[in-house]
């Protein structure tokens, strides 16, 4: 094992540390160096618009390490800490507060930062974004002495935002610019259901339409829409997607195009530098295509597989794209990636919210959607990896069995 190396792991969050987990656990000796721009350790955002937003879960519970993991491995972690800059050529980082750290290899793990809204009065206090601990502190604190919450964007961060400050009691109104939440991943069949779901639960929806300013005094006190309606809230959080953070990569010269380039085996073009996680555009062998993935799963499992990769291995990055939400009484987990579907089919009680939607390209099933329905998310990304082409009336029916449909019993 190449014990006298460094390799250097920029992002320290969950693709961060998981690679460096694995570095360990695949027996690399060497100083691994695992630095970040927080000032805590590394931890998992999912509850950060779930149980820890609502105050039912502490930072303990979302960290991706017990306290002691890091300094135990002998895993140096160094927080509050931003690298500005990687040399290929002399093969260093730059680090800020000060300081640089000469490497063998690095691991990019950046991930990605939230879009911001650039429209009018957008500069107003009362405006909140949601990405880190300390985001979502803020936010956690805003919720305290508000009313009326008003999220600005129907995907995944005001979906699931708006569900929270539901379930905290506060009046809602989400903005979205599609017509139903979701309905760039989802489609507008499945994103009605998410819509039904919102208004089930008194959730304020103004669909379809865009935004064009905030208004107020110190604070914002409403968000003006398109069509010039005018919508209140004492606290606005705004969730519109984000942007990969590619600045450093784009330093050190690697190549871009939606996020850092990157083979299944997430190697970039540059030798010696590896990207994982939200930040990475990686060329999936089972799906034929790039794609750079913004959940959880792809960070929990790319980290590894760079991470074996680094140490010399050569293990592809095939799992199936995965991603899992939870919104009131519904959890959702997803498999696949469908962008392009002639037939959607549903499996179970749509009424009920029990069910299993999935989504068929000339006969293939390229995802699925279990809701309220469990265990199955495995037998769904088999059935997704088979390509095989399925029989409609077979995946309606609940009797059979998913496994049997692709093949694997
Ligand atoms: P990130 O988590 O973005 O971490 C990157 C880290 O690198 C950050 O700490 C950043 O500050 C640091 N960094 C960046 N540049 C530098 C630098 N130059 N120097 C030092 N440090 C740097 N996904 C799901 O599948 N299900 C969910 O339910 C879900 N819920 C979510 C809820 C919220 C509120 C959010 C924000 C995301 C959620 N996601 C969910 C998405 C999931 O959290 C992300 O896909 C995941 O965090 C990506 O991990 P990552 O390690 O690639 O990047
Ligand atoms: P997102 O899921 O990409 O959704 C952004 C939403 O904002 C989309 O519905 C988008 O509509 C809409 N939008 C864009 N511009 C808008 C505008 N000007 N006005 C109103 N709406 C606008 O991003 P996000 O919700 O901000 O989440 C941030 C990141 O966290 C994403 O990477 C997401 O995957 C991740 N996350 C994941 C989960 C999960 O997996 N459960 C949970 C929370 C967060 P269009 O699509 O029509 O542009």
């Amino acid at each position: 094992m190449v014990d006298s190396q460094t390799f250097v792991i920029v992002g320290a969050s969950l693709a961060g540390a998981k690679a460096a987990e694995t570095l360990r656990a695949e027996g690399f000796d060497g100083r691994i160096v695992l630095v970040g721009d927080e000032p805590v350790r590394p931890y998992e955002r999912p509850p950060l618009s779930k149980g820890y937003l609502r105050g039912e879960v502490g930072f303990d519970d979302a960290a991706v390490h017990a306290e002691g993991f890091y300094e135990d491995q002998s895993i140096e972690l160094l927080t509050s800490t931003t690298v500005t800059a990687i040399d290929p050529t002399s093969k260093v980082v730059t680090l800020d507060p000060g300081g640089s750290l000469p490497y063998d290899q690095v691991l990019l793990s950046t991930g990605a930062a939230p879009r911001s809204l650039s429209i009018p009065g957008s500069e107003l206090a009362g405006i909140h974004y949601l990405r880190s601990i300390e985001s979502c502190d803020a936010l956690r604190g805003a919720l305290e002495t508000a009313e009326r919450v008003v999220v600005v964007g129907g995907g995944w961060i005001g979906s699931e935002v708006a569900a929270s400050a539901r379930q905290l009691g506060k009046d809602v109104a989400m903005v979205e610019a599609a017509h139903v939440p979701l309905e760039r991943v989802l489609g507008t069949e499945v994103g009605t259901i998410f819509k039904d779901l919102h208004t089930d639960h008194g959730v304020e929806l103004h669909l379809g339409v865009g935004v064009e300013a905030f208004r107020g005094m110190d604070s914002a006190e409403e968000v003006v829409l398109a069509d010039g309606t005018a919508v209140n809230g004492d606290l606005f959080v705004v969730g519109v997607g984000v942007i990969p953070r590619t600045e450093l990569a784009e330093g050190a010269g690697l190549e871009l195009n939606n996020g850092v380039i990157v083979d299944e085996y997430l190697a970039t073009n540059v030798p010696g530098i590896w990207a994982a996680g939200d930040v990475a555009n990686a060329y999936h062998p089972v799906l034929g295509s790039r794609i750079r993935l913004e959940h959880w799963s792809a960070a929990l499992n790319q980290g590894p597989v760079a991470a074996k990769n680094m140490v010399g291995q050569k293990a592809a990055y095939t799992k199936i794209p995965y991603f899992f939400s939870d919104q009131y009484d519904l959890g959702m987990e997803y498999s696949g990636y469908a962008v392009d579907w002639d037939t959607l089919v549903f499996r179970g009680d749509q009424e009920r919210r029990e069910f299993i939607a999935f989504w068929l390209a000339q006969g293939r099933v390229v995802a699925g959607m279990n809701v309220n329905v469990w265990d199955v998310a495995d037998q769904i990304a088999s059935l997704v990896g088979s390509k095989r082409v399925v029989d409609v009336g077979q995946l309606e029916d609940p009797d059979i069995d998913l496994a049997t449909l692709a093949g694997d019993r």
